[in-house]
Formats: structure tokens, sequence, C-alpha cells
């Protein structure tokens, strides 16, 4: 469940961006369309507490974010949100295996090799456990980011531009699978996209809303 009132933020030397007002639903997906540079990342950066409102609130799967210090949303972004960023954030030195465990370790979380293997086998990834990064396909090594994503049981899956450079198969492979994982664990997923395949084939789908980000900056 996510739901914002009159949500805004200024950046120190950047514009004011002011977001309309949504409802999500748990479980329910959430487009976030918009041109590049009209506040999408911004958005998502709010919801998972890593920027504090100027104004407004946002109310994460029962959290309200303005009420959270900077230390106790920490705590709670590692369990309640799962984040599929633009670059994948992969370590390069680290396996598929030691980059999802350096995951639950920076959560504070005890390590856990069958919640690992779980994740791994829920994205049809665990026979690369042992590969580095580099010795992955692009489509291999973003479902590893969202199995690294969903480790934790996140009550929200955020992912910011997945299809951004990916062609239309794999688009729509990534997007199937987002769309799956999400239904599988429960969670609300938001996407933020310029990509107007994103909302193509989200169309006519239930549970489905998308609002325009316009960014309204002064
Ligand atoms: P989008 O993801 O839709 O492309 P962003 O949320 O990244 O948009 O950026 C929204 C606006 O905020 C843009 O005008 C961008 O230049 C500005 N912006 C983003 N990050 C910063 C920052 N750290 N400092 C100042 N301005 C920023
Ligand atoms: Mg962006």
């Amino acid at each position: 469940m996510i739901s914002t009132r009159q949500l805004a933020y200024r950046y120190a030397k950047g514009p004011e961006l002011r977001f309309a007002d949504v409802e999500v639903a748990q479980g329910d997906t959430l487009l976030l369309r918009g041109a590049s540079g009209s506040g999408k990342s911004t958005w998502l950066a709010l919801a998972a507490g890593l920027l504090a409102p100027g104004e407004g609130d946002i109310t994460v799967a029962g959290q309200s974010l303005k009420a959270l210090g900077a230390r106790a949303g920490d705590a709670w972004r590692a369990k309640a949100i799962g984040f599929l960023p633009q670059k994948l954030h992969l370590s390069t030195a680290l396996t598929v295996q030691g980059n999802l465990a350096m995951a639950q370790w920076a959560a504070g979380q005890p390590a856990d090799d069958g919640r690992i293997a779980e994740a791994l086998d829920a994205l049809d990834v665990r026979a690369l456990a042992e590969r580095k990064p580099a010795q992955l396909s692009g489509g291999q090594a973003q479902r590893v980011a969202l199995a690294r994503a969903v480790l934790l049981k996140p009550r929200v899956i955020l992912a910011d531009e997945p299809t951004a450079s990916l062609d239309d198969e794999a688009a729509a492979a990534s997007l199937a699978l987002l769309q799956a994982t999400a239904s599988q664990e429960g969670a609300t997923l938001v996407i933020a996209t310029h990509d107007a395949r994103v909302a193509e084939f989200f169309q006519g789908k239930e549970g489905v809303q998308s609002i325009n980000i316009v960014g309204v900056q002064r």
C-alpha cells in the first residue's frame, strides 16, 4: 500500500517538484510515467525513504515516512522496500551468491543461504550462483538484481526504468517477470518509466494505475 498527500521535494540547487496524490492498494501496480527530468526517480527515492519530503507525506506499507528518522529509515527500508535500480549495482568482485549474501548483511539480517537459494530459484538463476556479474547476460543480471530486491520479502518493489536499453522482446520479458514476482510476493509494484512500451504492456491489466509525473517546478 502506498498513499501520498501533497508530496513535494526541493533539491538544494535544483527545482521544486510537486507530485499528484496517489492511493495504491497493497499488491497493485503503479506506473510513474513522465519525460526525463520530470521527477520519477525523485518520487521513488521519497517512497524508499531515501529523501525526506519537503512538504506533504507519503505512507508506504502502513508507515508514514515523515515520522521516520534517518536511522530508523535505514532499518525500515531494508525490510520494506525492494529496489531494482536503473544501474543494477551488482558488486563485480562477488559472485551472484555473494551479492545476495552481502544484501542480507547490509540489512543487518542473519546469513541465510536457504533463503538465498529460494530467491535465486524464484527468478530461475540458481544455476548462476557461483558466477561473477561479468559472466552474466543483461537479462540474467537483471534477474539476479530482482532476486536481491525480493530477498527480504519486501512489501513494495520499486523499479527505475527497468526496460531502458532493452529490445522489445527483452523489455516484455522483464515486465512479465517483474509483475509475476510482485504478484508471487504479494508486493506492491511501482515502475518509473518514460518508455511507452511499459504502459502498452500493462494496458487492460487489473489492479494497475498510472500517473503522469509532470514535475511542476518553480
Ligand atoms: P526523472 O527520473 O523523471 O528523469 P529525476 O527525479 O531524476 O527525474 O529529476 C527531477 C529533476 O530534479 C530534474 O530536473 C533533475 O535535474 C533534478 N535533480 C535530480 N537530482 C538532483 C540533485 N541531486 N540536485 C539537484 N537537482 C536534481
Ligand atoms: Mg529517473
